[in-house]
């Protein structure tokens, strides 16, 4: 098939990347539908009283693949730099440097804790542990022993996912604990100042998906944003094209499609295909959960809160489960006079916390802010909230089976890609979700037809990926 056409669902980094690269490689015309009035997804950026803020802690990490961080560095300019994190966490009363270090460690741990941790560690060395086992709380016992998983992960966990850590997959510990073992923390303790940095743009986090989204409208791709895809009929028996319904307030369009690539939830691909799949797979759609999150803006009218980028708060005496200051990404000191807070409340859309109005919201922040010994130093002039409906994927215990289910399905129907955060149903990092993006650019090769078994040893290779915050 010569110049194919490609629909791409959602305009988030996979979305908006693999559409600048399909125009940039010339593989494939390009139609991309957003929902949203802006690119970016959960990954986005926004303006709050004259400062950009993200949804939430976002930063680019080193470990991005190097094509991917040319690509970004040469579309950003001056615009992108590096900084070494300035993050602590509240650990039983005290702040600890983020990431962990080795003198700030013995400095400060809570000595209880340091001497169970230390204890642990030494009955690790020796043989006869128990096992791994295939639960969150299994794994990361078997591997850091008790007293950082009751303190710690454990809370931590509870917070996060809504869920007893009994309850989690093994899979969710080894692929969000990156210091999932005493060997992966030493290690940490050991690396040089400066491993643990990050990249940040001027202009916030969203500044990545959106030079994509410009490049990508610059080299021909068409663009829709505010228009939610509502249906996908497929292709007719014997040949066709497939038809992408797509519609925004009372408007609707619909456009033909050679391939349709989508990054919108897998979940939700189910239900808008017509003809619809197998009751199984719609039973397994139904069992496919994501938690959410509230994000709580609150202004202040200060020049600076801390020096501090991120405040981690595990444990479960506060809602947060993290407070960042945006301004500090870049280390930006403008706008002066004025910075912007953010803190982050995962939660179930069915919790009272996702309908609570702005005013209460504030309450239960600075009430928090309070108790985790970070008052708000002056009242905070305005307060603004934000929900993510799709924040992280949960891994219950035995949520392979449905996702598998799902997976086998949409794997079996031609012309149809699911990939990126939503359409994997992986816990990723924005570089993830554009390596994705990239990967599925190679695999459609010059004829125009997708190489699936390439896909397929992609698809291995996201597997490795593990999620840093
Ligand atoms: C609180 C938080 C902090 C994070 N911190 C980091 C970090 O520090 N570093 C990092 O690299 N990553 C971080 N991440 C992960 C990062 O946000 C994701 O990896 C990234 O957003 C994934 O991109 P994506 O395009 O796959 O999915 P998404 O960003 O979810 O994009 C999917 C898009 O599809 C759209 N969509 C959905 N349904 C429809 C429909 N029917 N029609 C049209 N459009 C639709 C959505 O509006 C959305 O724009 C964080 C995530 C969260 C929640």
């Amino acid at each position: 098939m010569a110049d194919p056409h490609v629909v791409v669902l959602g305009g988030g980094p996979a979305g908006m990347g693999a559409a600048y690269q399909l125009r940039r490689t010339g593989s494939a015309s390009v139609t991309l539908f957003e929902q949203n009035e802006v690119v970016g997804g959960n990954a986005g950026s926004f303006e709050v009283d004259g400062v950009r803020v993200d949804f939430g802690s976002h930063r680019l990490h080193a470990a991005c693949d190097p094509e991917i961080l040319a690509d970004i560095r040469t579309m950003l300019g001056d615009d992108f730099d590096f900084f070494e994190r300035h993050g602590r966490i509240r650990l039983r009363g005290k702040w600890l440097h983020f990431p962990i270090k080795a003198l700030d460690l013995m400095l400060h741990l809570d000595k209880g804790f340091a001497l169970g941790a230390f204890r642990d560690m030494v009955r690790k060395a020796l043989p006869g542990g128990p096992a791994e086992g295939d639960t969150f709380a299994s794994v990361l016992r078997a591997n850091l022993g008790p007293t950082i998983c009751e303190h710690f992960y454990f809370p931590y966990a509870r917070k996060m996912w809504g869920e007893e850590p009994e309850r989690l997959s093994g899979i969710q510990a080894h692929k969000r604990v990156s210091a999932g073992t005493f060997q992966k923390l030493l290690k940490r303790l050991a690396s040089p100042p400066g491993k643990g940095g990050y990249y940040y743009m001027r202009r916030g986090y969203g500044q990545i998906t959106e030079a994509y989204a410009k490049e990508a409208e610059r080299l021909g791709a068409d663009v829709r944003l505010g228009w939610r895809v509502s249906g996908l009929r497929r292709p007719p028996e014997g040949g066709g094209r497939w038809a992408v319904d797509a519609t925004r307030g009372d408007e609707s369009r619909t456009v033909e499609a050679d391939y349709v690539w989508s990054t919108i939830p897998v979940s939700i691909v189910a239900r808008l295909i017509d003809p619809p799949p197998p009751t199984a797979v719609l039973e397994a759609a139904a069992q496919i959960e994501y938690r959410s999150m509230v994000l709580v803006y609150l202004t202040l009218d200060v020049d600076q809160f801390t020096t501090t980028d991120a405040h981690y708060f595990p444990e479960e005496n506060v809602w947060l489960t993290r407070l960042s200051e945006p301004k500090n990404y870049f280390r930006s000191t403008e706008p002066r006079g004025r910075t912007v807070l953010c803190a982050e409340i995962p939660c179930s859309v069915e919790d009272d916390v996702w309908t609570m109005d702005d005013d209460a919201l504030a309450a239960l922040v600075t009430r928090d802010m309070e108790t985790a010994g970070i008052p708000v130093p002056v009242p905070p002039s305005a307060v603004r909230s934000r929900r993510l409906r799709q924040a992280y994927p949960i891994y219950h215990m035995g949520y392979e089976v449905p996702l598998g289910v799902l997976d086998d399905w949409i794997g079996s129907v031609p012309g149809i890609l699911s990939y990126g955060r939503q359409g994997l149903f992986a816990h990723d990092n924005t570089h993830h979700a554009l390596f994705m993006a990239y990967s599925a650019v190679r695999c459609l090769n010059g004829s125009g037809s997708f190489d699936h078994e390439r896909w397929a040893e992609y698809r291995e290779v996201f597997k490795t990926h593990v999620v840093e915050d």
